[in-house]
């Protein structure tokens, strides 16, 4: 393999620059030559190459966002569309391509997989909902963000004596959520993944305050409900003040914590190296403090799973 491409794709999250400065600085290392693909898939189709050099990624391991730029592109998912991006990598001869994204992302690889490029894909996402990896690039900033966030929400909170509800992303999976709850001493985490009823949460808020707590802090994640319809009903039942905080795409940016830059250098390098020994369609992870390999077909068919026993200690710990 003597040339190959990197692009990022889907959300953005912090420690994907690092991550393409790790594919870029290994693959030069290992005699490639590497092209940077500008916007994801729609850069592909509209064969936005720039040729990447060790100095086209100095600087950029301490940055959030994605010097590459992101998108999302209905285009590439066309026959036609697919067709010119192969004709497009093929006039540059490009023969393997690194996809740091989302399983949206994956699902564009794989198709490229079968039609003779190949790929290998690394987990990028805040929301961490990708299985076979304990962590997704971006999950460890955000939800360093989320927790940054809430001691500061958690001083206005004790003077007043307040409940509140701080909004985190997370619409289909409540991991930011959970580890964030868990991380700030959250009295409750509400989470797609477990039904509650507005009464237990009314009722927990109560026996904290009886039993002389100052404050009550609920992390909601966006898919268990909106913050404000919740902030309400406990007012309504209990009578209590309540604020919300919706921390919105805050959790997004800032710049990678030291784990995820670290994480993101090892995904990189391991792609290439994956690349370098003939293998396509898959995915770098990190389980348990290895990096593992999968199929990427296998990534799109298996849920990842909720971490139930951590969600119990939360709960626990919160009493
Ligand atoms: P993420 O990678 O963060 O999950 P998206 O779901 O938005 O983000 O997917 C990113 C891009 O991947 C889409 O805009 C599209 O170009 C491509 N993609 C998604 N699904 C498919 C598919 N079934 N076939 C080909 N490309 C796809």
């Amino acid at each position: 393999m003597k040339r190959i491409a990197v692009l990022t794709s889907g959300g953005d999250a912090p420690g994907m620059n690092a991550a393409i400065r790790a594919v870029v600085r290994s693959a030069i290392y290992n005699g490639m030559e590497v092209y940077g693909i500008r916007r994801g898939y729609a850069g592909l189709l509209s064969a936005d190459f720039v040729e990447m050099d060790l100095r086209t990624v100095g600087d950029i391991i301490h940055r959030g966002g994605t010097i590459l730029r992101t998108a999302r592109s209905e285009e590439f998912k066309t026959p036609e569309g697919m067709e010119k991006a192969l004709e497009n990598l093929k006039t540059l001869g490009i023969e393997g391509l690194v996809v740091i994204g989302g399983d949206g992302s994956f699902r564009g690889a794989i198709e490229l997989s079968k039609r003779g490029v190949a790929t290998i894909g690394i987990p990028a996402t805040i929301d961490n909902d990708i299985p076979f990896t304990d962590y997704s690039i971006g999950f460890d900033t955000a939800i360093n963000t989320v927790v940054e966030a809430v001691n500061k929400i958690r001083d206005t909170a004790t003077s007043h004596e307040r409940t509140f509800i701080i909004e985190v992303m997370g619409r289909e999976s409540g991991h930011i959520a959970l580890y964030s709850g868990l991380a700030c001493g959250a009295e409750t985490i509400l989470v797609p993944e477990i039904p509650y009823t507005i009464e237990d949460v009314c009722e927990k808020v109560v026996t904290g305050l009886k039993r002389g707590k100052l404050h009550t802090i609920i992390i909601l994640a966006e898919g268990a409900g909106n913050a404000f319809d919740v902030g309400k009903k406990i007012k309504d039942i209990t009578g209590f003040e309540t604020r919300v905080t919706v921390l919105g795409h805050l959790q997004r940016g800032g710049t990678p914590t030291a784990f995820d830059r670290i994480l993101a250098s090892q995904m990189g390098g391991k792609a290439v190296e994956l690349l370098k020994s003939g293998l396509s369609n898959k995915m770098v992870g990190w389980v348990r403090g290895e990096l593992v390999v999968t199929d990427l077909e296998k990534i799109l068919t298996t849920q990842k799973t909720f971490n139930k026993e951590l969600f119990e200690l939360a709960n626990i710990l919160s009493i």
